[in-house]
């Protein structure tokens, strides 16, 4: 009799404390990735230069990538890339599909209330690709047809900076930029450093620009589950010590340099932030 109520107080608090401790117990990537000697991340499979399927190799590669590799080589692990998009790479790395996500990622603190973020390694901000010659200032793209992508930051800020405009929301943005090819939509928004990419590999870009019309800042960080602490501090280490290096200018050259279609400024350095 004493030993089932021994019995039942054990269950009874296995089942008040276990599930919590479980619960709280934070994940530990570090450990468990080079356990199983593989990083996964998810990253963008149709975004040049960040994230995109190489012709020639049939691999995705780009600057995202790139980043991805560095650590991988750094903990002397393999890689697998799993494409995500805007709006899964939330779920798929709380849900344990992914170790990391490399993906065009704006940190914000609304994001990262559910997730933790590397210090940011790329740097943007949000534009829009239009017609030639029709846009001007961000007045005239009012009652306009914009579109974007769904989950993504460029999606909540153009409907604060634009309430009148109608919002068409796409999985990604090669989807709402071919909206615009065809006459539904007027505009498509994302970061600056995005619509370069797509619009250097259309065929018909000169159709289209990117006016000077900037409506947010947008910081990239890589993307890691929430008190994930010894695995935010290795990637943090590891892209400092790529500043350092030169390593991420050099991938920065490499994606966005001047012999590149893309051809972007490098405003920002890798710099330990808090
Ligand atoms: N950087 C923005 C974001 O994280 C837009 C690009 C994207 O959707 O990945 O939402």
């Amino acid at each position: 009799m004493k030993r089932l109520a021994t019995l039942a107080v054990a269950a009874v608090t296995v089942a008040i404390f276990g599930k919590a401790a479980l619960a709280a117990a934070p994940a530990d990537t570090l450990a468990e990735v080079k356990k199983k000697g593989v990083l996964v991340a998810g990253v963008k499979d149709s975004l040049p230069p960040f994230g995109y399927v190489d012709e020639k190799s049939r691999e995705i590669v780009g600057y995202d990538i790139d980043f991805i590799h560095a650590i991988a080589k750094k903990l002397g692990v393999k890689v697998e890339l799993k494409p995500v998009t805007s709006a899964s790479r939330m779920p798929q790395l709380q849900e344990g599909n992914i170790d990391i996500i490399a993906a065009t990622m704006t940190k914000n603190p609304e994001r990262a209330k559910q997730i933790d973020f590397s210090h940011t390694y790329f740097f943007t901000g949000q534009k829009f690709i239009t017609k030639k010659g029709t846009v001007k200032s961000v007045k005239d793209l009012e009652g306009k047809k914009i579109g974007t992508a769904k989950g993504s930051t460029s999606e909540q800020n153009v409907k604060k900076a634009l309430p009148t405009a109608t919002v068409l929301s796409f999985d990604d943005y090669p989807q709402a930029f071919l909206a615009l090819q065809q006459g539904k939509v007027q505009a498509v928004t994302t970061d600056e450093a995005i619509l370069a990419g797509i619009l250097a590999k259309a065929p018909n870009k000169a159709q289209f620009e990117i006016p000077s019309v900037q409506i947010s800042d947008e910081p990239y960080g890589l993307g890691m589950r929430k008190g994930d602490k010894h695995f935010v501090d290795f990637v943090n280490k590891t892209i400092l010590e790529m500043e350092k290096s030169g390593e991420a200018k050099k991938i920065f050259e490499k994606w966005f340099g001047p012999s590149t279609p893309f051809h972007l400024k490098r405003t920002f350095k890798i710099t330990a932030e808090k």
